[in-house]
C-alpha cells in the first residue's frame, strides 16, 4: 500500500478523532479530556513560525502582543467552570492565579479588543 493511501485510509481512525474531535475539542473530551489550546509561546516552542511575525510572541497584554497569548488566557478563564478541577488542567489556573490581578486583567482586556475587532486581525 503506497503512502497516499495509508492516508487516505487514515482518515476516519485518525484526522475525524484525532484534528476534528481532540484538537477542536468537538467531541466534547472523549478522547481528548483536555482541551488542545496553545498560547502563542506554545506555538512558538514548537514551531518557526514567530520569527517574521509582526506580533510579539513574548507578551500578552501590549497592542502588538501575540492574539494566541491572550486569546488563551480568555479562554482558560471563560472555561474555568468546566476545566478548573480538571486534573490534567491544575498547572495552568495555578499559573494563571499566580499572576498579578492588574496582569490577568490588561490580560483579558486584550483579548476581548482582539475578539471585537476579530476580522481585523
Ligand atoms: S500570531 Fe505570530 S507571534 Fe503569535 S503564534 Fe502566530 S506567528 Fe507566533
Amino acid at each position: 500500500m503506497s503512502g497516499i493511501w495509508r492516508c487516505v485510509d487514515a482518515y476516519e481512525w485518525v484526522e475525524l478523532p484525532n484534528t476534528l474531535g481532540m484538537v477542536m475539542h468537538a467531541d466534547g473530551g472523549y478522547l481528548g479530556s483536555k482541551p488542545y489550546a496553545a498560547s502563542g509561546k506554545y506555538i512558538q516552542r514548537m514551531s518557526d513560525y514567530c520569527g517574521a511575525c509582526r506580533y510579539k510572541v513574548s507578551s500578552a497584554e501590549e497592542d502588538n502582543s501575540c492574539p494566541f497569548n491572550s486569546l488563551y488566557w480568555h479562554f482558560i478563564q471563560r472555561h474555568r467552570g468546566r476545566f478548573g478541577k480538571h486534573p490534567r488542567m491544575g498547572m495552568v489556573y495555578k499559573a494563571w492565579e499566580r499572576m498579578a490581578p492588574a496582569r490577568r486583567r490588561a490580560i483579558l482586556q486584550r483579548a476581548e479588543a482582539l475578539l471585537d475587532d476579530i476580522e481585523n486581525l
